[in-house]
């Protein structure tokens, strides 16, 4: 491409060349992008494993059937997620769910019925200018084939997460959330899905809405913890 001669392309982590602008990562940092084992975490919780019992599960249940993440919020995968959000490059929506994807498949969860992205205010879309959960949720619909359903809305009153403590954060109140319950979940099998997880606070309150819809199992997937 004649722009990539003109400007030539850089790693959006380190700055180096790039073979090419549709390449956001050079050789280096694509080979350090390494995706987390699920073997090592606890099924339930996703906190790093020690034995079989896992102590934050037993102070702080999230109340779904697993939870997962695809990357550890650091080096490369941070940028990715920082240079699709901020930056708005949509364009790494389609890679971002396709690592996704294969994380989901390595879970070997069984297949959903419904795929829900994890609701945002208006503010946090007016911020981004766009909704990062609902276009991860698009994509892996796609992938996997699985119809993909707004089931909840964010209540006001609410901030985002990265806004509180860490320990209010755990504090987030089912409230935060409302089911439209437009559709029937009984019996269905719904993949909550969110740009990031941290206490696991969100997960926990939307899995805890969809719950008055009483489907079979929820679980929850995310890009990055
Ligand atoms: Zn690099
Ligand atoms: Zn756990």
């Amino acid at each position: 491409m004649i722009l990539d001669w003109i400007f030539p392309p850089l790693c959006v982590h380190c700055d180096s060349k790039t073979k090419s602008s549709r390449f956001p990562l050079c050789k280096t940092c694509l080979t350090d992008l390494e995706k987390i084992s699920p073997e090592e975490r606890c099924p339930k919780c996703f906190s790093a494993k020690e034995n079989s019992f896992c102590q934050r599960c037993h102070d702080y249940p999230l109340g779904l059937q697993g939870v997962a993440a695809t990357f550890e919020h650091l080096g490369a995968a941070s940028t990715l997620l920082k240079e699709w959000k901020v930056c708005s490059r949509p364009a790494l929506v389609k890679g971002l769910a396709a690592w996704m994807a294969v994380q989901f498949l390595e879970l070997q969860w069984p297949p959903p019925d419904l795929i829900v992205p994890i609701p945002q205010t208006i503010l946090q879309a007016m911020t981004f200018g766009f909704n990062p959960p609902q276009l991860l949720a698009q994509e892996l619909s796609k992938i996997l084939n699985v119809p993909t359903r707004s089931l909840l809305k964010k209540n006001w009153g609410y901030p985002p997460q990265a806004r509180l403590l860490w320990e209010d954060r755990k504090k987030l109140s089912h409230r935060a959330f409302e089911w439209r319950g437009k559709e029937d979940i009984s019996d269905k099998t719904i993949l909550l899905v969110d740009d990031l997880i941290g206490t696991g606070a969100t997960l926990k309150a939307a899995a805890f809405r969809l719950r008055e819809g009483f489907p079979k199992a929820i679980y929850g997937l995310v890009l990055c913890i």
